[in-house]
């Protein structure tokens, strides 16, 4: 083996499979290494691994690496309810946690600015992201779940008072974070129809969103303006999800309605949308949240009920509906 042989080799082997175009011309060594799949940090491991493996060979003394990708065909999928309080955010995350037990690649932003719950429901309180180049690293989650949240950019209760830009810009942070492989972004949007609102339309349009509802007619009607939001600005709605139906008692088991029951399913019916499931009221599925051990993660019906929702959100993805 000569010299150009024996540094084009080591660049083979130490890139995985993932050199290309190895180049050598007066002692400096240039090649294409594709990064496509790969967060920064594997980026970084891998450059690194490139360059120990060729430096110090006999010819070579400067090496310029090309780290070229694949643009990762990523879609947004909003999750939003007329008001608060109805399990928007718990939808979210279990979804997002359904959706990678399926085996997709999921990820989550917290755009809530009136509570950002998110950290706390995915067990990782107080954890900040690192920022690489001003580029946000998502914090990994319950779940192995990639995620930001506005509840890491701010103090508590501070971004409740964000207007306009402050909240797009902050949006914007999020959004263009270090996503690496995640392909499906569910965005936990705050609740009705305000700046975030509007600057997710107008700057990250979402493929498709998802409605959470609560079976009372009030809730329904909150519901109904968010529906209408969307479908204004030409936002496709995935489906509508009926939460907190239907109590079923820790005691005895017996399962009552105190909000009603089958609301959400008549009105998406009514409006000629999909209807993608019932969560029932649950003081299970609140402590487990609470402790950020999200349900989905578990075996039973609840995880059941999420991941047959995740399914229709996957299977609509899937049908060409997210196109980019
Ligand atoms: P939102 O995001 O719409 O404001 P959350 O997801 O924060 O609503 O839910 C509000 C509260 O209700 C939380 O304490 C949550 O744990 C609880 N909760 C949500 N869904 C259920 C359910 N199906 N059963 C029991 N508690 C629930």
């Amino acid at each position: 083996m000569n010299d150009v042989d024996r540094i084009e080799a080591a660049i083979t082997q130490a890139a995985q499979g993932r050199a290309s175009g190895v180049k050598i011309a007066g002692g400096v060594v240039t090649a294409m290494i594709d990064m496509s799949g790969l967060d920064a940090s594997a980026r970084t491991k891998l450059a690194s691994g490139v360059e120990a493996a060729a430096a110090g060979l006999p010819g070579v003394d400067t090496i310029r690496l090309m780290q070229t990708a694949e643009r990762v065909q990523r879609r947004l999928i909003a999750v939003a309810s007329g008001k608060g309080g109805v399990g928007k955010s718990t939808l979210s995350t279990n979804l997002t946690i359904a959706l990678r037990r399926s085996g997709r690649q999921a990820g989550l932003i917290d755009a809530d600015i009136y509570g950002p719950s998110q950290p706390r429901l995915l067990g990782a309180e107080g954890i900040q992201p690192e920022a690489r180049e001003k580029t946000l690293m998502p914090v990994t989650g319950a779940g192995d779940v990639p995620f930001l949240s506005m509840g890491q950019l701010v103090k508590p209760g501070q971004a409740v008072a964000w207007r306009g830009p402050m909240a797009g810009n902050a949006l914007s942070q999020l959004v263009d974070g270090d996503w690496g492989a995640t392909r499906d972004l569910i965005v936990d949007l705050p609740p009705g129809t305000g700046d975030i609102q509007l600057s997710m339309i107008q700057k990250h349009k979402p493929a498709g969103a998802v409605i959470v509802s609560t079976p009372q007619d009030l809730a329904l009607m909150d519901a109904a303006r968010a529906i209408s939001f969307f479908e204004t600005a030409k936002v496709p709605i995935i489906g509508v999800v009926e939460n907190m139906s239907g109590y079923i008692c820790p005691n005895c088991g017996d399962v009552s309605h105190p909000f009603g029951a089958g609301g959400a399913e008549a009105a998406a019916r009514e409006l000629g949308l999909p209807f993608l499931g019932r969560i029932p009221l649950d003081i299970a599925i609140r402590e487990a949240s609470d402790a950020g051990t999200p349900p989905a993660l578990g075996d039973g019906p609840i995880a059941d009920a999420f991941a047959d929702i995740a399914r229709q959100v996957a299977e609509w993805i899937d049908g060409g509906h997210a196109a980019e």
